[in-house]
């Protein structure tokens, strides 16, 4: 146990000064989206941390930044979670009681679970990311950390775990990502721009994520446009591929409906 390890600079600051993200803004004035879908639309985060006082700050931060935190104090406890329920991406802290966290995370790759994974411990030393990384984490901060690090390494992974591959399948359809062609499930075959088939590899990488308006134009077009080249956009796919292509979720965004 490595006291004082999460004392500085995360304890110093005043929660005021966290930066926030307010949880995402429906699209439409007047559409609340119900419980169930908000769940859908944050990202589901575990974290695994037996200072509980650092659990609790973190799990603060974390929901404040629009995560969906599952805490848990010991190793066991996360190996629980982690095996029977899905998450987005999952901090896990090094030196836990249980099941230590390199273990727990060559568990989870031995299972057959590679959500993303960031260890975090109070050892730093090349070997000990070494260790890390080949334990078959994705990312490995030191304590102490500071907490806007940590939020921009979560935002990388969840980046990265987007990542279209090559072809994504949407029902009985198929996309060539790389040749831009559809392949809808009569057969017939649709040619897509490149932003088009940008937007719609992003959503089907991911069908049972809600995307809001906003991360899909941060993702796909420029900084300079506005949110309603989203909807464009998603008006050109469903005019070439059909309605049922991309799905709206009142009040929330898009996610990717089937070929
Ligand atoms: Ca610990």
């Amino acid at each position: 146990m490595m006291t004082g390890d999460s004392q500085r600079p995360v304890g110093k600051r005043r929660s005021g000064e966290i930066p926030q993200k307010p949880l995402r803004k429906p699209d439409h004035p007047g559409a609340v989206p119900d419980a169930e879908e908000l769940l859908t639309v944050l990202p589901r985060l575990l974290l695994v941390e037996d200072d509980r006082e650092l659990l609790g700050m973190l799990d603060r931060v974390l929901t404040g930044a629009g995560y969906h935190v599952a805490p848990a104090a010991d190793g066991q406890r996360g190996l629980h979670l982690a095996l029977t329920r899905p998450f987005e991406v999952m901090i896990i802290d090094r030196g836990l009681p249980a099941i230590e966290g390199l273990d727990l995370t060559m568990r989870l790759r031995k299972q057959g679970v590679h959500t993303p994974v960031l260890i975090l411990s109070a050892y730093g030393t090349v070997g000990d990311r070494v260790a890390g990384l080949d334990a078959g984490a994705e990312d490995y901060l030191v304590k102490p950390f500071d907490i806007e690090e940590l939020l921009a390494r979560l935002r990388a992974l969840l980046r990265r775990h987007d990542s279209p591959g090559a072809s994504v399948t949407l029902g009985a359809g198929q996309v060539d990502l790389t040749t831009r062609v559809a392949r809808l499930a009569d057969g017939r075959e649709v040619e897509l721009s490149p932003r088009e088939a940008d937007l719609l590899g992003l959503l089907a990488a991911r069908p049972e994520r809600v995307f809001s308006r906003d991360e899909l134009r941060e993702r796909v077009f420029d900084a300079a446009e506005s949110a309603s080249i989203v909807d464009t956009y998603v008006h050109y796919l469903r005019r070439k591929l059909g309605r049922q292509v991309v799905r709206t979720v009142r009040g929330l965004g898009y996610r990717a409906g089937r070929l």
